[in-house]
Parts: C-alpha cells; structure tokens; sequence
C-alpha cells in the first residue's frame, strides 16, 4: 500500500484541465429582463419573465471566516480568501465561508426569488444546477469556465401523502429526495462546488496533485466522479468492510485511487488529515467548509419548491453534521436576506448506535463526549467523533432544534414503511423518518404542521440491507414488514393455490 501510493504522487505536473462544458449549453444571459436597479425599485412587483435574468452587476465576494466569531457574533481580523489552501482557524477550529451581505443586501427579497425562480430547469450554464442556480450565494468569484457541474440539485420535493395518512396522520408531509442525483447522495451538491473551486486553484498553477477524502461511501463516490469528469486525480480513505458494495464500486468505476484500510471511518478521518498536511493534497471532508455551501442551497431549493412559503419542520439525518448546518446556512440566508420571514425548526435524527449529539442533547447541552461508533445499516452516519458538531449545535440552539435517534430495528422498519408507500429509501432516511414517527408520538410535531424529511442517498446504494431485512436475516431483528418473495413449483395448480391464499389475506 505504502509504495504505491507513494507512486501517485510523482505524477507529472497536472496539465491544463480540458473544459468540460458542452458548447451547446453556452447561451448567453439574456438581458431583456429587468435591470436590477429597476427590480429594486419597482419594490417587489417584479415581473417573472420567461427568460433568465441577468446576473447582477455587482462584485459579491466571499472569504473563509472562524467559525467561532460566526457562532459567538464577534468580529475578527482573522480572515481567508477561498483561494488559500486552508482548513482550520488559527487557533485550530472550524472555518466558515462569509458572505460579503452588505452587497448581497443591495438586492431585495423579491429580485432573488425572481432571480432564482428564472434560472430553475434551464440549460444555461452553469444555472441549470440547483447547486450554480444560486451562484451569487455559493461561490459568487468564480469564473463559470472553471465550474464542474453535473447540474446536481433540482431534486424532487415528494409529497409521501400515502406514508403521511397511514404512518403519521399527517397530509402535509414531504420528502425532499436529495438522494435522486449523479451520483446518488447529496455529497453531489457540497462537491460540484469543493471541485470547481480545486480546478479554479489548479489553474491558477497552486500546486496541488489531487484531492482526498475518508468517506463512509458518498463523498468518495461524489469526489471521485467530480474529479473524473475534471481530470483531477481523486485518493479516497475508506474503512474496510463498513460500506455498501454499490458505494465501494462507484470510486473504483470512476477511477479513484481508493485505500481500503483496516479501520473505521474516524480512524480514516485522522490519518487523511495527517496525509494532506504532509503532502499538496486537497481535503475534501466536510470539515472543509466550502462543501456546506453547496449543500445549503437544498435548503433554498426546498423554500422556493413551497413558493417561498416557510415549511415547520425539516428532519435531517446526521453523521459527521455538516449537513445539519448547511440546511440552517441556507434557511437563515433567506431570512436575512428577505425571501421568506422565519426559519422552520430543525430537527437533526442520529442511529443509536452513532449518537454522540443526542447524548449531548439529552444531557441539556451540558456533557459532550466523542463515542465509539457501532455498526448501522445507516452507514453514511457511523461516526462517533463528528467533526461539525459546534456547527450542528449552533444550528439546532438557533432554530428551536430538537434531536432524535433511531434504532436498527426502527430505522429499518421505517424503511420498510416508506418503501411499501412506493418510495425506495435509504436507511438514513430510515432514522429520519423514525424521528418524525416518534416526534408525532410524542405529539411535537402536530397533524397539520408541514414537515419536510430530507431524504439523503438513493435506496439503490443500499439494496443488501434490504435483502436481509425482506429475508428476515438479519439476527436480533424482527424484519416486521418483511415481504419475502414465495417459491412456487412450476405447477399451474400450485400457483394458483397460492395467488388465492394472497388475495383472500389481502380481502380480509
Ligand atoms: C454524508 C451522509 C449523511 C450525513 O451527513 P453529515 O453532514 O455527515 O451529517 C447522511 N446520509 C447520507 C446518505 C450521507 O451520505
């Protein structure tokens, strides 16, 4: 393992990266549409054109800021700009990316609903991505030349009206599929942007041979398939045996160099950043800040989904926590930037076996302790030591958050219940729909409140754990709603005495 990987790293000098953007999809703005001095002034009544409105004239910026002068509302001189290679404050904590709002503020809530409303479902690059619809929020430097997209984002927004009537007496319940996209979560949405701005560093001739990850099986798969399509190399640390096959199959497929190592997922986290503070390496774990920027626009997209109307609740499954913050990112932009009056409450759903943030909110914020992760069938959320947990805190203290854990048996009966609602669910989304189960139980979440579940990987990806689930195989588990397939003889007879015996249960 030692010498070859030590081989990637006398790779050639990396060559010009080839513009990947098909020229068809080069149209240009066109700017038949209000001027945005004149979206101002018209206060509100912005007309919705048909075409895309043109960008706005104005330099925004960004820059990497502590994340505890974020948290804590302090200033600070203390400030990067994207293009430096840095993941930590200099006292050793997070960072976070800062908006310039004073310039964003320049623009009303109405010019950016209309801004954003006009680019949705286009071709135009780089709008047509859910994720560079929003550009002016997320990475507004940028060139559009060095963006790498696969027009991620723009996910369904499902009304799971049968799940809501039969499991939680709800109608108004909704599952954001986050997990419907290239490459079948929504690391998708954090990663078109952490490589764009890599490929923008490259360019700019900083040396860097490639970027890294230790990953629970999404982010390798979403790094590796960005950085394919960019010809940058992509090294992924993944912990052996803990991850689907489909999640190991999709870094390998899209030519990752992938490290299998004997440990788990913390144990990949630690040794990745002692790598790529040896090596020019980029780290692409959600520690790296501009991944969340592009994971909050989920959250944008779902409040312009509902017409800009404010959901009461969104259920986020939790890991490493990054996401949890993302989604309180992206809500509280809204807020302060006049699209939409409040926040919904955010309610962040951790496995049991994985629970480090609900032990800390059980203990009524008072005791927080790293755990050893268990084993889960909700896999992409082993972590024990998660590296966004000051982050998940802000966000949950500052939107009357509430946190809730699942058991294997609950999240995988959860599954169950979505897919025989005709949904094909993660185990993540397991947990969060336990929360939800739970929180209606408890009468939290009342009947009429709208709910948002945010669903975060395909169900393809996880397709064994529910063959052990639907072939009750899986020891300690009751696999309640297990729907296992019935052998029967090739005997015309037999077949029917069966097909009589199902439908006389379903009668009755
Ligand atoms: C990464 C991931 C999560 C957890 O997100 P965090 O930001 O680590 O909390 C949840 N579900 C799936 C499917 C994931 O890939």
């Amino acid at each position: 393992m030692a010498s070859s990987s030590l081989q990637l790293f006398s790779l050639p000098p990396p060559s010009p990266v080839q513009k990947h953007r098909p020229s068809s999809s080069v149209i240009k703005c066109i700017s038949t549409s209000p001027s945005p001095s004149s979206a101002l002034s018209t206060n509100g009544s912005t007309p919705l054109p048909n075409s895309i409105l043109s960008s706005p004239p104005i330099n925004f910026s960004a820059k990497y800021v502590p994340f505890t002068s974020i948290a804590t509302g302090s200033p600070t001189s203390e400030c990067y700009s994207l293009d430096e290679i840095v993941y930590r404050s200099r006292s050793g904590g997070l960072l976070d990316v800062q908006h310039d709002m004073e310039a964003l503020k320049q623009f009303d809530g109405e010019y950016w609903k209309a801004l954003f409303d006009s680019r949705v479902g286009k071709t135009t690059w780089p709008y047509g991505s859910g994720v560079w619809s929003k550009k002016e929020w997320v990475l507004p430097e940028i060139d559009d030349d060095d963006i790498v997209s696969a027009f991620e984002g723009n996910s369904n927004l499902f009304w799971a009206e049968r799940f809501g009537k039969k499991f939680v007496g709800m109608n108004d319940l909704w599952v954001k599929h986050c997990g419907i996209s290239h490459t079948g979560s929504f690391k998708d949405l954090g990663m078109t942007v952490l490589v764009s701005q890599v490929n923008r560093l490259r360019k700019m001739n900083r040396p860097l041979v490639g970027v890294g990850c230790a990953s629970t099986g999404d982010t390798s798969a979403a790094l590796s398939a960005y950085c394919a399509a960019a010809n940058i190399p992509s090294i992924v640390f993944l912990p052996a045996n803990k991850i689907s096959m489909a999640q190991l199959v999709q870094p390998i497929a899209n030519g990752a160099f992938v490290l299998s190592i004997d440990t788990d997922f913390d144990g990949c986290m630690k040794l990745i950043r002692e790598v790529t503070s040896e090596l020019p390496i980029y780290l692409a774990n959600s520690l790296n800040s501009l991944r969340l920027e592009g994971q909050k626009t989920a959250a944008i997209e779902i409040l312009q989904q509902f017409d800009w109307e404010v959901p009461d609740w969104v259920i986020i499954p939790g890991g490493n926590l990054g996401n949890i913050y993302a989604f309180y990112k992206g809500f509280k932009m809204c807020q302060e930037l006049g699209l939409v009056d409040r926040i919904p409450r955010l309610v962040c759903a951790q496995a049991a076996n994985a629970n480090p943030l609900y032990l800390y909110y059980k203990s009524g914020w008072n005791q927080y302790q790293p755990i050893k992760a268990d084993a889960t069938f909700a896999s992409a959320i082993q972590i024990g030591d998660p590296v966004s947990i000051d982050r998940a805190v802000y966000a949950l203290k500052n939107s009357d958050g509430i946190v809730e854990e699942a058991t294997e048996e609950e999240l995988m009966d959860a599954m169950a219940m979505a897919d025989s609602t005709g949904m094909f669910i993660c185990p993540h989304t397991g947990v969060a729909l336990t929360a939800l189960i739970k929180l209606r139980e408890r009468g939290i979440i009342g009947p009429n409140e709208r709910t948002v579940v945010v669903s975060t990987a395909h169900g393809l990806k996880f397709t064994q754990a529910k063959i052990d689930y639907h072939s009750k195989n899986i020891p300690g588990l009751a696999c309640g709603l297990a729907n296992p397939p019935v052998e029967v003889k090739d005997d015309l007879g037999k077949v029917m005495d069966v097909l009589k015996n199902y439908l006389d249960r379903r009668s009755s």
